[in-house]
């Protein structure tokens, strides 16, 4: 079922569009990415979707409520965490959580919260000695506070370290298990891949593609992907027999393969050659994105 409707959504900041007309309709339930380039929109969108930015053409509806007409509604409905989230450096996580809940007049059981978002020796510390993670654990936190339907979350884990990362994923996920639709913005095509069940590439105030990350990936005109350190091969030769063959200067070849057939016949060329190393992998979320990135702006 539907929870999020957007018809022809544009932007204008002066006189330049940043939003084309953007056409988009997401189920409730679902985990909800969009990746793409700085500066194609996606933190804009997801300020028109939540009602937060004003916008000069078309519609957002959530549950059939007008986000603008009835912002006073979605504000009850959504629950955010934004790329310039902040606190007062001198806050304390408690305080943090009884300030929001004070704004949504509840009286959550803050011990509780705490335990369930990692935080539990936090509560009487500054919000400014928080590690990165722990911090945008805080913010999740805040976001769903006051159990929204909704939670909007633009670039969660950019700076995060590996583990912190993944611990924001996993959080992402219990939300998700809740019952919760969510919008997230990420730069990880990683992240895309294990959290998001579809995912719109944004280039240029537009959705270009749409689709699961197996859906995406399967839409590569190639299947995998292998990369060998140059020897004595025939690189001309090899540039008309695979999809692609790129060069870099470490010494490295990356050999685009359109199929099965192909990939033996690089097997075999390694078997001719001396001491070639070679590692073939399947092609993943991060070669689409490349791959997309590359085909749209070849056109421009
Ligand atoms: P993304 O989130 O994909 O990086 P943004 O939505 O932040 O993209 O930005 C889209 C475009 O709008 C960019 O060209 C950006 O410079 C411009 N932009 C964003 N916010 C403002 C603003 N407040 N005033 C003027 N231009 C803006």
């Amino acid at each position: 079922m539907k929870i999020i409707t957007i018809k022809n959504l544009e932007k204008y900041y002066g006189n330049i569009q940043v939003l084309k007309g953007v056409n988009l309709e997401i189920d409730r339930g679902e985990v909800f990415g969009f990746v793409g380039p700085n500066g194609s929109g996606k933190t804009t969108l997801l300020e028109c979707i939540m009602g937060l930015r004003k916008f000069d053409g078309g519609e957002v509806c959530i549950s059939n409520h007008d986000v603008v007409k009835e912002h006073k509604k979605i504000v009850y409905m959504v629950g955010a965490q934004l790329q310039e989230s902040e606190l007062a450096r001198t806050i304390k996580v408690k305080e943090a959580i009884q300030l929001q809940a004070a704004i949504y007049n509840l009286r959550p059981d803050i011990n509780e919260l705490l335990r369930r978002f990692d935080l539990t020796d936090k509560g009487d510390v500054y919000y400014s000695t928080l590690s990165g993670g722990q911090k945008q654990k805080l913010f999740i936190l805040l976001a769903q506070l006051h159990n929204p339907e909704i939670l909007i979350f633009d670039e969660l884990s950019t700076g995060l370290d590996p583990i912190a990362r993944t611990s924001i994923w996993n959080e992402i996920l219990r939300l998700k298990e809740e019952g919760k639709t969510i919008l997230l913005s990420t730069h990880y095509m990683e992240e895309a891949e294990y959290v998001c069940d579809r995912i719109a590439m944004v280039f240029n105030g537009d959705i270009i593609d749409i689709g699961t990350p197996k859906e995406l990936v399967k839409r590569l005109p190639f299947k995998y992907v292998a990369v060998m350190t140059k020897d004595d091969m025939k690189y001309t030769k090899m540039e008309d027999e695979f999809f692609g063959v790129l060069m870099s200067e470490n010494e490295k070849i990356t050999v685009y393969i359109n199929d099965d057939a192909q990939k033996k016949k690089l097997l075999n060329i390694q078997k001719q050659g001396k001491d070639l190393e070679l590692a073939i992998r399947s092609v993943n979320l991060e070669d689409y994105y490349q791959y997309k990135i590359n085909e749209v702006r070849n056109k421009q």
